[in-house]
């Protein structure tokens, strides 16, 4: 399978580490005509607002909001798929029905790692939060994955996965395996 991954800013070498040691290959997308050739992207982190103004400037906005390409967003990449974002008056691609709270958990300096149990994996999920969003409220059809100090940091939809932290800092494939599980199960569901 071919993951995409948005390449305007962010840990991109990171995730593609990640994808290929799941087995899969790691496509960088700068282009929209590069989106044509993929099977799902992600979204990393970085800065939410910056990514944005990145993704409009190269005509990325429009093109993923009509898409239907499974999306996997980590941390900046989460904010950019939610519905609603607490300090803005709309979101940005609206692929996920939550609301997010940006910058939950304090400032850089108050980064930390923390092993999460998610729902439907049996390992533990090894997680790095930086200046990490929260999921404040979720939709019908929004699953909670997971959560750690009483506060949503994982979610899915049919064809959506987002979460407020960054496994691309570590050695732990469980989220990108967990991606790859669901779109290679959607294509499946295509071809069937
Ligand atoms: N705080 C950032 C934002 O609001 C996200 C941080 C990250 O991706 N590590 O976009």
């Amino acid at each position: 399978m071919k993951i995409g991954i948005l390449a305007l800013q962010g840990a991109v070498r990171e995730h593609a580490r990640l994808v290929e040691a799941c087995g899969h290959e790691a496509v960088p997308i700068k282009r929209v005509e590069e989106l044509k050739h993929i099977d799902g992207l992600i979204l990393p982190g970085g800065e939410s607002t910056t990514m944005r103004r990145l993704m409009d400037r190269y005509g990325f906005t429009e093109v993923l909001r009509q898409s239907s390409l499974p999306m996997f967003g980590t941390c900046a990449g989460l904010i950019l798929l939610a519905e609603n974002v607490t300090d803005q008056t709309c979101g940005h691609l609206g692929k996920l029905d939550i609301t997010v709270a940006r910058n939950s958990f304090g400032r850089q300096v108050d980064s930390f790692e923390a092993q999460l149990d998610v729902r439907g994996i049996d390992e533990k999920a090894e997680a790095v939060f930086i200046r990490a969003p929260h999921i404040v409220s979720a939709g019908s059809g929004v699953e909670i994955l997971s959560e750690t100090a009483g506060k949503t940091v994982a979610v899915r939809s049919e064809r959506h996965l987002g979460i407020s932290f960054h496994p691309e800092l570590t050695d732990s494939t469980v989220f990108h395996q967990y991606f790859i599980d669901m779109v290679a199960s959607l294509a499946a569901e295509t071809i069937r």
